[in-house]
């Protein structure tokens, strides 16, 4: 609860203006409407008998809430100004709260009970309904019901015209259909209250906003159908509400996003406790017959204290942490940070800026060559990506080119990047200087994937430029192949009887199984720089196992092999004894600007230096 015997609402924080004479407050109290005026007092509220609600100005037996003014604006509390929580509960709209700015069309009540009443739709009593000043002569009334359902008639104390809005005021729905929580709408008003609260009232109040997407849900939804998928998100919806404190608020943001208010957190580590619960329960195996599934959530958690204005800045931040959270391996909490805050701002500029970056003429190829490690012959180049931004100098791939899928500017920069590639190589082979014939490795985002036309542009690409389609090596990581088999292997062989190389980067880091190999029509096998890195000079450790293994399997089918991030002499040395194909890394040359990369590729690889 938000009062504890020790805090009290410090009476000078609050600075209550005086309340306006004309603010008239309807209320039952014993049976009886009472009509009174506002003047410079502060409400109390209390529940006499039954389901009646009696609102008095002081001395209420037992003090249920509060009511006062603050900022030009109507405040509810659980409790009263010394500190006292009630022990009965507030809810407005349905949502328990303990502090809460009351807008228009409010429905207040007091009671489990009632609660409960109130949101299968069914008669209630005991409520009480807001309305703001704007209409004339009326501050609050009573929607006090019997026990049928039927309205008590208080609103023969209000004129016309103020009877025909109360009784038109349509309410926006606030649950969600699917899963009965509170919707997008009803959580951002409940953040909006607690921010207010934070902001103007109380500086020592603190709360959370936790973000929640579950993790491969599209994978649930795709493979066992929508039917599953919903009574899935009904489920993970009772397993979130079962782990919250009274007072906390639950919502379903839209598709598999969900998203918690933790309200008044004594600590922080107590958001911390409660989202590791959370994650627990939530991960305990759903039985959705005639499935087993295992679900996990990945979460953000963003802290009031980093002084949020508005409710979007707060659930924001709570998605960027939630982004970390499935970045950095899923089924996991990350709370937000300022560094963090930091990035997302830069983030932020970044990606209007990388908008511009191609007709700017800021994104440039640099090449790193690929040996040919029998003869140490120069082979070709990996085209690599780089951002020369205005500001904040070269900017790599690992940064931009997420950003540059998740904004869809991918296809667009994609297709500079063949374009520029295949430019590149039609001078190449046109340099009399360079005797070898060389191809260019194109590295193709799983975006540019699921696009339809993606055979006949890369078609009408090499076209263009007058150059062969098998001097063209399109890279593409083993992960994509792994998601969607069926559709990838179609594509793979479009672009393999189109005449294209194709190699699998990266190979080893996604969760291919060796034996998936000979279903994809792959030409070229990358394998990944991390188990390089880690063959020593005796040549022995768990890797150079896994390495060897891949090259067996590899050559078996009739693939080549390249070997990612050669740094030593050792590295050649014992994949040359592997009978690795070919290798890349910064032993031969770092990733070089299209001019050096000529200049290498007119010399030819003269090394022996190195030996
Ligand atoms: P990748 O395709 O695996 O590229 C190899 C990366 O390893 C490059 O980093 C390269 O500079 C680095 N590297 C090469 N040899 C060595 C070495 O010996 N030691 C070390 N420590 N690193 C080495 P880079 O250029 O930062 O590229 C990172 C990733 O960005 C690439 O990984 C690729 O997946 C992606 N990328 C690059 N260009 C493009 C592009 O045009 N389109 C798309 N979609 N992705 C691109
Ligand atoms: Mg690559
Ligand atoms: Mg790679």
């Amino acid at each position: 609860m938000f009062f504890t015997q020790t805090s009290s609402i410090d009476s000078k924080k609050l600075d209550i203006p005086e309340a306006r004479s004309t603010d008239i407050l309807v209320f039952k109290e014993e049976n009886k409407i009472v009509v009174k005026k506002l003047d410079k007092e502060t409400l109390t509220i209390g529940r006499s008998s039954d389901d009646d609600v009696l609102l008095r100005s002081k001395g209420v037996s037992r003090c249920h809430a509060t009511v006062y003014f603050s900022e030009g604006a109507t405040w509810i509390i659980d409790g009263d100004l010394k500190g006292r929580v009630s022990t009965n509960g507030l809810f407005v709209n349905g949502a328990k709260v303990s502090v809460y700015r009351l807008n228009q069309y409010d429905v207040i009540s007091f009671q489990r009970g009632v609660y409960a009443l109130f949101l299968s739709q069914k008669s209630c009593s005991g409520t009480v309904n807001y309305l703001e000043e704007a209409i004339q002569n009326l501050a609050y009334f009573i929607a006090g019901k019997n026990a049928e359902g039927i309205p008590i008639d208080q609103l023969s104390l209000l004129d016309q015209s103020t009877q025909a809005t109360v009784l038109n005021a349509e309410r926006a729905p606030l649950i969600d259909s699917l899963t009965r929580l509170p919707n997008r709408e009803a959580f951002f008003t409940r953040v909006q209250k607690s921010l207010e609260f934070r902001n103007k009232i109380l500086s020592d109040y603190n709360f959370a906003v936790l973000f929640i997407d579950v993790d491969r849900f599209k994978m649930i939804n795709d493979s066992l159908g929508h039917l599953v998928g919903d009574d899935f998100l009904i489920r993970l919806a009772r397993r979130l509400s079962r782990c919250l404190r009274e007072g906390d608020m639950v919502a379903r943001l839209g598709g598999d996003e969900f998203a918690i208010l933790l309200d008044d957190l004594r600590s922080f580590s107590e958001a911390i406790d409660i989202a590791k619960r959370l994650q627990q329960s939530v991960s305990k195996p759903l039985d959705v017959a005639p499935h087993e599934l295992y679900p996990s959530v990945s979460v953000g958690i963003a802290l009031s204290s980093l002084g949020y204005q508005t409710v979007e800045e707060i659930i924001r931040d709570a998605d960027t942490a939630m982004y970390h959270a499935k970045n950095t391996g899923r089924s996991r909490f990350v709370v937000f940070d300022t560094e963090m805050h930091q990035k997302a701002t830069n983030l932020l500029r970044l990606d209007s800026d990388l908008r511009r970056a191609i007709d700017k003429r800021q994104l440039e190829l640099y090449y790193q060559p690929i040996v040919s490690l029998a003869d140490k012959k120069l082979i070709g180049f990996e085209a690599l990506l780089r951002w020369n931004h205005p500001d904040n100098g070269l900017i790599g791939p690992d940064t931009f080119v997420p950003m540059a899928e998740e904004a869809n500017l991918i296809y667009q920069i994609g297709q500079w990047v063949l374009d520029e590639a295949c430019l590149q190589l039609s001078q190449w082979k046109a340099n009399p200087a360079i005797k070898d014939s060389l191809s260019v490795n194109v590295n193709i985002s799983s975006k540019q994937l699921t696009e339809s036309r993606l055979v006949d542009r890369l078609l009408a690409t090499v076209r263009r430029h007058d150059i062969s389609p098998d001097a063209l090596h399109l890279e593409v990581t083993e992960s994509i192949l792994m998601e969607n088999t069926v559709q990838s292997l179609r594509l793979l062989s479009q672009l393999k009887q189109a005449g294209f190389k194709l190699g699998i980067d990266d190979f080893g880091t996604g969760y291919s199984s060796l034996s998936y190999l000979n279903r994809f029509p792959v030409d070229i096998l990358k394998v990944d720089r991390s188990f390089i890195s880690q063959i020593d000079k005796s040549g022995k450790n768990t890797s150079v196992n896994i390495t060897n293994s891949i090259i067996t399997l590899a050559h078996s089918l009739g693939v080549k092999v390249v070997a990612e991030g050669i740094e030593g002499l050792y590295h050649l040395a014992w994949l040359q004894q592997q009978k690795c194909d070919y290798g890349q890394g910064f032993l031969f040359s770092k990733p070089l600007t299209a001019e050096d990369a000529t200049r290498f590729a007119e010399k030819g690889l003269d090394w022996t230096w190195k030996c």
